[in-house]
């Protein structure tokens, strides 16, 4: 079972390595690593030494001449426009988007927008503040609100709820139809 599962494996490996025609056989190139057949290798490598070189700081391989493009688009560090905290590009979006502390987030409870950093500090005395239920006349605490509808008040709304709209619906449409 064993053996069979690394033979396995080891076809797979061969099989999804980069394009190599395996007729004439391949060698790695020296300058980037790619399996290069046999027959191209040399011309490949001059090719790749001249006009590829490896990130310094990614390590991808790249066209020397776009190498200042890559470095503006991948690390040159940009300033997120909210707290001025500078970046890599690719990481940017997702700390402007799910972590700066400047970004704005609404509150659970009022749904006004407050700064990421601050929302702690107004969600806890906003949650704490109570507000009348209307369908039982009691004060109740906005954190505690949707656990207080769930428990007390959503069986009873789906009953009127059903009824209202088995009685008032087929009324409503009788007079639709005379209307008409
Ligand atoms: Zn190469
Ligand atoms: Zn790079
Ligand atoms: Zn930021
Ligand atoms: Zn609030
Ligand atoms: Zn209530």
């Amino acid at each position: 079972m064993v053996m069979k599962g690394m033979g396995d494996d080891q076809e797979e490996a061969s099989s999804s390595s980069i394009a190599c025609s395996s007729t004439s056989g391949c060698g790695a190139c020296d300058h980037c690593g790619r399996q290069i057949s046999l027959a191209n290798l040399e011309l490949h490598a001059m090719h790749c030494k001249r006009y590829l070189e490896s990130c310094k700081l990614c390590g991808d391989m790249i066209p020397r001449r776009r190498a200042q493009e890559h470095y503006q688009s991948e690390h040159a560090p940009l300033k997120c426009s909210l707290c001025a905290e500078a970046f890599e590009p690719p990481l940017l979006a997702k700390h402007e988007k799910e972590q700066c502390p400047r970004r704005m987030v609404a509150c659970s409870f009022c749904s006004f927008p407050v700064h990421a950093v601050d929302l702690a500090g107004h969600a806890e005395p906003c949650g704490n503040r109570t507000e009348l239920c209307i369908a039982c006349n009691k004060y109740v605490r906005l954190r505690d609100k949707i656990a207080h509808d769930l428990q007390h008040h959503t069986r009873i709304n789906h009953g009127q709820l059903d009824h209202s709209t088995v009685d008032d619906v087929e009324p409503f449409l009788k007079k639709l139809k005379v209307g008409c």
